[in-house]
């Protein structure tokens, strides 16, 4: 389908809003689907080969900001499971584990070179299958992700200068389950390191996103890598996922998802002698001092909460203010807000894309309902949103109470909670008020409050007059109930290697 019929279907143009509640102040931009070939039918990549599910069925995959069917994507069972996690303990024991570091790099430099050829192809199918936009996926989700394999090609070879006086050994096969809020680059997040250090992976995308994990396999089948090294399985994560995690054939577990589904691993693979990180929920607070560059703070803030439609672990769901400066950051958001560009995610102007399905958006309602129920105030800029597809329009809410269920829980979309603070030492007790530790951001002019915040906040990563930024080189992780274990940076190779000695 190209745009045409995303136009005849949206009336005229192809900004995907009704030609009633368009807006004229910007020229729609689309960027053009025909880039993407998409496949009737996606099988399964197992052992290098794209094989049909041995149950027989598959789930279709939507576009979330029009419903309309994307593909059909092979739902694994039990035996197709069981024939990648041997595929690749196969592939690790006889292709991967002994090969020199230097050979594996190679094929970790020829992932991240095929990603950037092909990277307006992924960034296309990622917003197609996201609901994310455009400028995001092409700007951040997909040079992120490239620059992953790149980052960890430079590793492969020198293993043994991360860890001095050790000898790194890999673990065996990886089982790797990722979310859908960033498809792709969850899939690079988990396999870079899982092959740079010599172990072998079988993966797992979401649901609702299958289709980049899906031509990542493309990619890697194109690039050669041994057979096995890396499968590719879909399907419900519950059936699938679990049984994937709890596979006796399976060393190494890696995580990222809902702190629910985190605490079912926990739980199941107790005495497992299984490697488990779990990279879960988040509620980062973003705080802001009286004297920080109000409106340096302000983009930071925007960025924080509607970067993804706040559909990041990390989002900045919490505003702390100090109460000097709480009206006047107020009004700025206000009409900060008021110029964001909500609708059609391919148009290249669209700064709040769609919710990627009815069930997060539920959730995210219920949440602003709730917090409604129980005194907060409810501020969404003037926007028509589309008739179809998963929408919801930027949310400040204000009169928020730390007990409210929308400062405690994550929410996960568009909506940002504004609460206030008097002194450094208010805030940072505010701040750490929370099941959650996942990351902060601080704005301030002076560099000792921030040495001295960052010191006492609980969050594995701490921003100061920025947010949400991200190198393959920085370790990231969660305290409490955000997980544990780090993905980046020579942290990041650690839970993929035995470093006492005694792996097979
Ligand atoms: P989810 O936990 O429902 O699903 C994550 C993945 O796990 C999916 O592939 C899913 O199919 C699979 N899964 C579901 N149930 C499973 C089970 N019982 N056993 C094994 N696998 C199972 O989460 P989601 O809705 O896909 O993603 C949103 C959540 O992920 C949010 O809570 C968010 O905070 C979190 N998240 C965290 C990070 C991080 O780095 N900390 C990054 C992205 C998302």
């Amino acid at each position: 389908m190209g745009d045409e019929a995303r136009g005849s279907r949206n009336g005229p143009g192809a900004t995907g809003l009704p030609e009633q509640g368009r807006r004229f102040e910007y020229a729609p931009a689309p960027e053009s689907r025909e880039i993407v070939r998409l496949r009737e039918r996606y099988d399964l990549f197992v052992d290098g080969r794209w094989v049909e599910p041995k149950t027989g069925r598959t789930f279709t995959t939507i576009d979330p900001s029009t419903e309309e069917p994307l593909a059909e994507v092979a739902e694994a069972g039990e035996e197709d499971v069981d024939l990648a996690v041997r595929a690749a303990g196969e592939a690790y024991e006889t292709r991967w584990r002994d090969l020199p570091g230097k050979e594996r790099a190679k094929y970790l430099f020829r992932i991240a070179r095929a990603l950037q050829e092909r990277s307006r192809e992924f960034a296309v199918l990622e917003t197609l299958n996201n609901g994310k936009p455009i400028k995001e996926s092409r700007d951040v989700d997909v040079p992120l992700a490239a620059a992953h394999f790149f980052y960890h090609a430079g590793w492969a070879d020198k293993l043994e200068y991360a860890f001095p006086g050790r000898t790194p050994r890999p673990l065996g096969v990886a089982a790797q389950i990722v979310p859908w809020n960033f498809p792709l680059l969850m899939c690079a997040w988990k396999l870079a390191p899982a092959l740079a250090t010599g172990n072998t992976a079988v993966l797992k995308p979401a649901s609702t996103t299958p289709l980049t994990a899906l031509l990542l396999a493309e990619v890697i089948e194109e690039a050669e890598l041994p057979p096995g090294v890396v499968n590719v399985v879909t399907g419900p994560g519950g059936r699938t996922g679990e049984y994937l995690a709890r596979h006796p054939g399976v060393a190494k577990v890696a995580f990222t998802g809902s702190t629910a589904v985190g605490k079912v691993l926990r739980r199941a693979l107790a005495g497992s002698g299984k490697r488990l990180t779990l990279e879960l929920g988040g509620k980062a607070a973003n705080i802001v001092f009286e004297d920080a560059p109000i409106d340096q703070a302000i983009e930071g803030i925007v960025n924080g909460i509607f970067f993804n439609q706040g559909e990041v672990c990390c989002a900045g769901s919490r505003l702390f203010v100090q109460e000097s400066v709480a009206e006047l950051v107020t009004r700025k958001l206000k009409a900060r807000l008021a110029t964001l560009r909500v609708g059609d995610p391919l148009d290249k102007n669209t700064d709040v894309g769609a919710i990627n399905n009815r069930a997060q958006l539920e959730k995210i309602r219920e949440l602003v309902r709730s917090a409604i129920e129980e005194g907060a105030e409810v501020y969404q800029p003037p926007c028509e949103l589309p008739e179809r597809g998963f929408w919801f329009p930027p949310t400040l809410l204000t009169n928020v109470a730390m007990s409210h269920r929308v400062a405690r829980e994550e929410i996960f979309g568009p909506v940002l909670s504004i609460l206030t603070f008097r002194t450094p030492a208010e805030a940072v007790e505010k701040a750490n008020n929370t099941e959650y530790g996942l990351s902060a951001g601080i704005w301030t002019e002076k560099g000792s409050r921030i040495l001295w915040m960052a010191e006492r906040m609980k969050a594995g990563v701490v921003w100061a007059n920025t947010f949400n930024r991200f190198d393959p080189s920085s370790p990231f992780g969660g305290y409490k109930e955000s997980g544990f274990g780090r993905e980046g940076g020579r942290h990041g190779l650690e839970p993929y290697l035995d470093l006492e000695g005694g792996a097979p």
